[in-house]
Parts: C-alpha cells; structure tokens; sequence
C-alpha cells in the first residue's frame, strides 16, 4: 500500500525538498496550505500535478482535524511556522499561535484523528538561545531568546510530552542553519553565492558585507530533510539534533565562492556597518554525535560543496534570466 505524508509548510525551502524526497520514495504527498499563501507557491510549482494541496491553518483546529481524519497520513512533518525572528519581536502573540500553539493543535489533532500517524516537530538551534555549552547536544539546557525561539521551545516540550502522555510516535529534529539555491537573498550565504555569480557575469561589481567573524553551522537542506525523513523510520521515536557539526566564518563563505569562480575575493568585498547585527548571538554548533550512532545520518554535503552547487545554481539562474 502507498505511505501518506502530510506536510505543513510546503511552501518553504524545507518543504519543497522534503515534498521532492517523499514522491521520490513512491509516497502520496498532501501538502496543507493556507488559502493566504497561494502566491507563494513558486518553490513547489514543478510539484504541482503530484501533490494534494489541502487547506488548513494551524491557527484553526478543526481544519487540521479535518485534514487529518480525510488524508489519513502515516507521516506528519510539521514544517510550518512563523520563523522570521525580527518579526516574532513585532508579532510575538502571532508567532506563539503559529509556531507554539499550532502545535499543540496538531498534536491534539493527531491524538483524536490519526493516532498511529508519525509526527516529526521542526525544532529549531533557537531554543538554545545564549547556551551553557559548546557543541550543543539534546541535553542541552534551553535559553532561547527570543519570541520565536521561546515558541519552538515550548512546541518542542509538548510534542515530547504527547510521545509520554499519549504514546505517540512523536519526534523532535533540532535544526541549525541550512541553506540551499531555494533560500532567500536576504540570508548571508545566498546573498554571497549569487553576488559572486552576479560578479562572475559582469552583472555586480562589488559585494558589501557586515561581519565576516560570524560563524555558523551551515548544512545543506537537502540533507536536513533527509534526517526528518530517517528519524520517522525508526524502531522508537526520539529527538535529534540535526547540523554539520562544524562552523565556518562569513570570511570562509567568501574565500570558498570567489576562490570557485577565479576570482579574488579582496578584489570585491567591502565591510558595511549596515550589515552588523548589534547583538551577535554567541556561536551555535551542533553536535551530532547521537544522529550518527543512533540513526547513520551525516551530511552528504561538505561546506565547499554547498558553496560551489550554490554557486553554479546562482549561475545558471541568470544565465537563464538572459544575464
Ligand atoms: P541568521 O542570522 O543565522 O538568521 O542568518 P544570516 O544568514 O542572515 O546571518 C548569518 C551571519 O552572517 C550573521 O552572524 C550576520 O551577522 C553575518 N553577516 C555578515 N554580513 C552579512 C550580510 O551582509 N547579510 C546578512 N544577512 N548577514 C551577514
């Protein structure tokens, strides 16, 4: 018999690979979507014929229950939310409802609808805020700190809470940064990869950057969504911490990208105070030590190799744009 999943958030970058991934593997693929966001479907329009669109909003509870009772999903993967974290300072009630709350809605909702449905909760490297240690593990203390990292904490905590409460099979994947050619320019490593492809093309001529000490742990989303999918095959439902489980400077993104193309990156670069961040985060690095041992995850993709595929995708979009 075909496997059913049900996807919140196909409309993001997560939810479009992972929509890629599931059709792949010969499941029937429903996707819930807010009537809202039908001018958003560019990411999953090459999807389009394959997959059931279903309306809900985690906002509504019996739109979710509906879904649920109708599609009969043996996967949930709950990838929606609101995750932009300036906004959660403007909007922090409508981040908690989206983000917190909602999962509570679609926690209940599989508890009465679809028991033995499998729940994967996006959690996020968020919830640990200003942490203790470095490298993160799942033992980590929470500290997020801010409205969107105190939402996904607290969606965190309920869905480990059904898993004890209710027997789900419900599990938690503690997400870092992941990045790939569907990101937005706004986020530093698009914004580097397509300005050195611009520079490449005789399209750009500088790039002007804020911080080039800021690390991160950058993995491919790609591979992200290979770990959600992985974590839902198993014997017994657990929470992981997905990441590279290494962090890389600003300066090492730039160094990699204009290395790839030739280029020097001295040349272009230019440091613009409007790109600092006043208050830096301190550095998050996920360990991924129990990913590997528990499940066999680790990334396909090294650093260099998201670098340079984001590189030649960037390339190719303006060459085909008529660059
Ligand atoms: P996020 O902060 O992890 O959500 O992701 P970003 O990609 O926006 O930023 C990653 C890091 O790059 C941060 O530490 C920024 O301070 C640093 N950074 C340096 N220059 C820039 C820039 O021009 N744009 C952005 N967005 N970030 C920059």
């Amino acid at each position: 018999m075909t496997a059913k999943a049900l996807i919140t958030g196909l409309t993001g970058q997560d939810g479009s690979y992972l929509a890629e991934l599931l059709l792949a593997k010969g499941y029937e693929v429903f996707g819930l979507v807010r009537r809202s966001s039908t001018s958003n479907l560019e990411r999953i329009s090459h999807l389009f014929s394959q997959i059931k669109i279903v309306s809900g909003d985690l906002l509504d509870q019996s739109s979710l229950m509906d879904v649920i009772a109708e599609s009969q999903p043996d996967e949930i993967y709950n990838l929606a939310s609101q995750s932009y974290v300036p906004l959660s300072w403007t909007q922090p009630a409508l981040t908690a409802e989206y983000t917190a709350l909602g999962v509570s809605r679609l926690l209940e909702s599989i508890r009465r609808c679809k028991p033995d449905a499998k729940f994967y909760q996006a959690s996020s490297s968020e919830v640990f805020g200003q942490p203790d240690e470095s490298p993160q593990t799942e033992r980590t203390a929470f500290r997020p700190r801010n409205p969107y990292g105190v939402a996904k904490a607290y969606a965190h905590w309920m869905t480990i809470n059904y898993r004890h409460k209710y027997n789900l099979y419900a599990c938690c994947g503690i997400t870092y940064t992941h990045e790939s050619p569907r990101r937005g320019t706004e986020f530093v490593f698009r914004k580097i990869t397509n300005t050195v492809a611009q520079i490449k093309l005789g399209l750009a001529n500088e790039l002007k950057l804020g911080n080039l000490d800021a690390r991160r742990d950058w993995c491919y989303a790609k591979d992200a969504v290979y770990a959600m999918w992985l974590m839902l095959q198993q014997e017994q439902p657990d929470d992981y911490i997905i990441a590279s489980g290494e962090t890389h400077s600003v300066r090492e993104l730039v160094e990699c990208a204009f290395n790839y193309v030739g280029l020097n990156w001295e040349d272009y670069v230019s440091v613009d105070p409007a790109f600092y961040r006043p208050d830096e985060p301190v550095q998050l690095i996920g360990c991924i030590d129990k990913i590997k041992t528990a499940i066999g995850w680790q990334p396909q993709h090294s650093f260099k190799q998201l670098v340079e595929l984001m590189v030649d995708s960037d390339m190719k979009k303006l060459i085909q744009n008529g660059a």
